[in-house]
């Protein structure tokens, strides 16, 4: 359909337009999406893009509204400068096979509905790119940013487009899970067919790459299948809450080929985006604010969509349970009450000692202190664990923060909380709890 579009688009220009300026400013143009009421069209620099917008934008969005029978946003990215191309394959290509389980996509989170500005336009643009396999793009593809910009929206993206196109074979997840994958098949001796699953997708897309840290054993099979990957010139996107360089205990040839591709990064949206993208929310969880409350909500959290979205599922509760539409005051009172708007998008150790004393409700200074007994080893094994897995800290800080301990401690109640999360479901839920609280 999307192609179908686009050739009609261009039929219907090619009666308004000379066959000189077809050739030299549209042919070059490329489609990345077409969804109901948006065009991304990819341009090869920005001039093109500023000479395409000044003489055939208007042009474009009559015929695009003509096809559509709707107005349509038409947006325009970037096309990236292409590196050399990589070298070719050390080794035979395998089969590629669809895979079992495609992947943990969440197909809310797409494209559409991301809302672009210029905090993370190059992103967006990128993952654009590495989506439909622009010839142009960079690999990999890093996306960094703090907690709750968007990077793994944009990641799940990617691998939304990919399925909505029928392309199954992509790997998509965590890198805890990576991690645990690998470390299960090398317990069953099935490592090599696990590096097969891995090495024989077409694209692989893997969040939170910064958990690698200090995972020496992890680093080398990361390694191994990222060198296949890329000799293969199959799309590697990954995210990280720091650039490849900031994440503490990565190895060096794991930093330099992290940063030989593409490096984006997502910065906190301004207040017009921070607008954008709460109206765009409010309609999902189905609340009508008005625009005095939508900029009260926007001036106060300022770098957490994340948070955003919690203050407005909170306030749709409230309209739900209250049966009163939300006015300013009432929005007031629950940024307050949940502190939607302090501590914005820092999670720091001191936060999380705090938020799991009060999650098991001991007082601090038990959790940080000596005592051994089954009701305290426990929190406080989980927040070293949670200092871990929400911020990477090293392991000599954890231990440091926890009365002084030293890092075998607390990688000792790293792999205790995480061995327990493999075995029993409650700690899995206790352990997202805690997460959903100091992220919210
Ligand atoms: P991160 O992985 O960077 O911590 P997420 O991708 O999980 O952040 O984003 C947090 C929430 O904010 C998600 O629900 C996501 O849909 C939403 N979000 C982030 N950026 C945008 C955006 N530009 N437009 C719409 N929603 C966004
Ligand atoms: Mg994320």
């Amino acid at each position: 359909m999307h192609l179908a579009f686009w050739r009609d688009l261009l039929q219907l220009l090619e009666g308004s337009v000379t066959r000189e300026a077809l050739s030299l400013w549209i042919a070059p143009l490329k489609p990345l999406l077409l969804s109901d009421s948006k065009i991304v069209i990819e341009v090869p620099s920005g001039l093109h893009e500023r000479i395409v917008r000044e003489r055939y934008l208007g042009t474009l969005r009559r015929y695009a509204h003509v096809l559509r029978g709707r107005e349509m946003q038409i947006d325009f990215v970037v096309a990236e400068t292409p590196l050399p191309p990589p070298s070719p394959p050390l080794l035979p290509e395998t089969r590629r096979r669809p895979m079992p389980q495609p992947s943990t996509i969440n197909r809310n989170y797409t494209f559409e509905s991301f809302i672009v500005g210029r905090c993370n336009r190059a992103a967006y643009s990128a993952a654009l790119s590495a989506a439909n396999r622009c010839r142009r793009r960079r690999n990999p593809l890093f996306i960094t940013g703090s907690v709750g910009l968007g990077k793994t929206h944009l990641l799940q993206a990617i691998g939304a487009h990919l399925l909505a196109r029928g392309e199954r074979d992509i790997v998509c997840l965590p890198s805890e899970q990576l991690m645990d994958e690998l470390t299960a098949a090398v317990g069953n001796r099935t490592i090599e067919r696990g590096r097969r699953r891995l090495t024989s997708s077409g694209m692989i897309l893997v969040d939170d790459i910064h958990f690698l840290s200090g995972r020496n054993q992890m680093q080398e099979e990361f390694f191994h299948i990222f060198r296949i990957l890329h000799q293969k010139g199959r799309q590697i996107v990954l995210t990280s809450d720091r650039p490849p360089k900031e994440i503490h205990l990565l190895q060096q040839r794991l930093v330099s080929r992290f940063e030989s591709g593409s490096l984006v990064s997502l910065t906190p949206p301004s207040l017009r985006t921070r607008i954008s993208i709460l109206e765009h929310k409010a309609k999902i969880f189905g609340l009508k604010l008005t625009p005095d409350i939508l900029v009260l909500l926007a001036s106060r959290i300022r770098t957490n969509i994340r948070r955003m979205e919690g203050a407005l599922n909170r306030i749709a509760a409230h309209a739900a349970l209250s049966g009163t539409e939300p006015d300013r005051e009432i929005v007031e009172r629950i940024l307050e009450e949940r502190h939607f708007d302090c501590d914005e998008g820092l999670i720091t150790v001191r936060g999380i000692q705090k938020r799991v004393a009060a999650h098991f409700q001991v007082k601090l200074a038990i959790l940080l202190g000596s005592g051994r007994s089954e009701t305290i080893v426990l929190p406080r094994q989980m927040a070293m664990y949670l200092c871990r897995k929400l911020i990477c800290a090293p392991y000599a800080d954890i231990g440091a923060a926890f009365s002084g301990r030293d890092h075998t401690t607390a990688l000792h109640a790293c792999k205790t909380i995480e061995g327990l999360c493999r075995s029993n479901r409650e700690a899995r839920e206790m352990v997202d709890e805690l997460v959903t609280v100091i992220r919210t």
